[in-house]
């Protein structure tokens, strides 16, 4: 095989559980991998630390105080990574015309601008930030498909999605007999909990993922099953599919990472250790395979596989987010900014589990006057759905 040339690289959320997993497996190739940008939200030791490792030409954090601070211990460190902030400076390192691949990996809407620009300066995107197609899927795809982006899924279901299908698969899953995706579930910690249980439980238990370590906002999601509900208009934009042709099947295992199932009636699946390295490092290399620093799946360890069907009664926000999807135009906007507001109050201590359901499907009752068609419009459902959220927490916890 010819010697493959050196990638650059921007990791977007650096700092990150899926931040971290990307610079292990690009610190395992250096011969094809380098870093440009690191970035961070407020961790400004921890990127620092990055730097010295990766070296990057700059570093973003949000604040301009933070900025100078990390570059008075870059120049302290005689390193000659530039330090910059805030969203533009994000943009910026995005679309650099030497960049070859960006990791989406920030959490939450923040992600969204980032990953846009990356999807119109035409680079390979490695998609984790998941709530920047839900926002705005029609945008991000059409922007993909116009500067010929390569999208790489790296949400673990939606990587093995992508993994069983044919290499070409726009236009829809009925063009290539393909029936159904079965978009897998591990059904998150409070799975065998009744109502009640799950009703007071606490950050500390909703983040304790059995399977998956992740995030606190995406802990709380899988806990939720909002997360399954935000994969699911995920991989209707990414795979040109209806809420309709998507079966979500809780597998506690986390084994099968999502399949799909064709007209013939043959099911393809993708099974490996839960480990994120393996679609980052799929994403990175695609077509070719790397070494993730992944196991080999051993089968005779896992001896079983089980499946069953998600319980919408004791999980409403799976059904919410079908909705929001079925409904189209600004809901899936507006369901996800609810949800990170109430995320965010949970994990505050200032609503309990139970309200983070009841906070989403209050604010989705309420009628949005507006549409979801133009990127400002997206920004617009976003902020008026924070708003919402905010005033019916007030109401909650008065
Ligand atoms: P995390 O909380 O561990 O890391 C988030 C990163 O984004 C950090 O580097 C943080 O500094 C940065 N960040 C946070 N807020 C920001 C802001 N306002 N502006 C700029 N930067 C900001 O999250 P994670 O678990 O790595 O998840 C990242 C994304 O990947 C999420 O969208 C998540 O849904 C998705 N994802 C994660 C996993 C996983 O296994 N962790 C799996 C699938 C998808
Ligand atoms: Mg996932």
């Amino acid at each position: 095989m010819s010697q493959p040339t050196v990638q650059l690289v921007t990791v977007l959320g650096a700092t990150g559980s899926i931040g971290k997993s990307t610079l292990d497996v690009i610190a395992r190739h250096p011969e094809r991998y380098r870093v440009y940008a690191l970035t961070a939200h407020t961790s400004k030791e921890a990127l620092l630390e990055q730097c010295r490792t990766h070296c990057p030409q700059f570093a973003v954090l949000d604040s301009e105080a933070d900025a100078q601070w990390l570059q008075q211990a870059l120049n302290d460190a005689g390193l000659p990574t530039v330090a910059t902030a805030g969203p533009e400076a994000l943009c910026d390192v995005a679309r650099a015309p030497q960049v070859d691949a960006v990791m989406a990996a920030i959490v939450g809407a923040a992600g969204l601008l980032p990953a846009l620009a990356a999807a119109e300066a035409g680079k390979r995107v490695l998609l984790a930030n998941k709530e920047a197609l839900v926002m705005s899927g029609a945008l991000f795809m059409d922007a993909v498909a116009r500067s010929g982006a390569t999208l790489l899924p790296i949400d673990s279901e939606h990587n093995a999605i992508y993994q069983c299908l044919p290499s070409e698969h726009r236009g829809g899953l009925a063009k290539h007999g393909v029936r159904q995706l079965l978009l897998t579930a591990s059904g998150g910690p409070f799975r065998g909990w009744s109502a009640e249980e799950i009703a007071s439980a606490t950050p500390e238990q909703a983040c304790a993922h059995p399977n998956w370590s992740m995030g606190r906002k995406i802990s709380v999601d899988s806990a939720t099953l909002m997360n399954k509900g935000l994969e699911l208009i995920e991989a209707c934009w990414l795979f040109d599919a209806t809420p309709e042709q998507i079966q979500v099947v809780v597998h506690p295992q986390s084994v099968i990472h999502s399949m799909a199932a064709y007209d013939d009636g043959s099911v393809i699946a993708q099974l490996g250790n839960p480990d994120m390295r393996t679609p980052i490092a799929y994403g990175l290399a695609w077509p070719e395979r790397i070494d993730a620093g992944v196991e080999t799946l051993d089968l005779f360890q896992v001896a079983r596989l089980d499946f069953e069907a998600p319980d919408e009664t004791r999980f409403p926000c799976l059904r919410l987010a079908r909705e929001a999807m079925q409904a189209g135009g600004a809901a899936p906007a507006v369901l996800n900014a609810a949800n990170e507001v109430a995320v965010d109050a949970f994990l505050s201590g200032d609503i309990t589990f139970g309200a983070i359901p009841d906070v989403v499907a209050k604010v989705m009752a309420m009628p949005y006057p507006g549409q979801a068609d133009s990127l400002e419009r997206v920004l617009a459902a976003d902020r008026w759905s924070r708003e919402q959220a905010a005033l019916t927490i007030r109401q909650l916890t008065a």
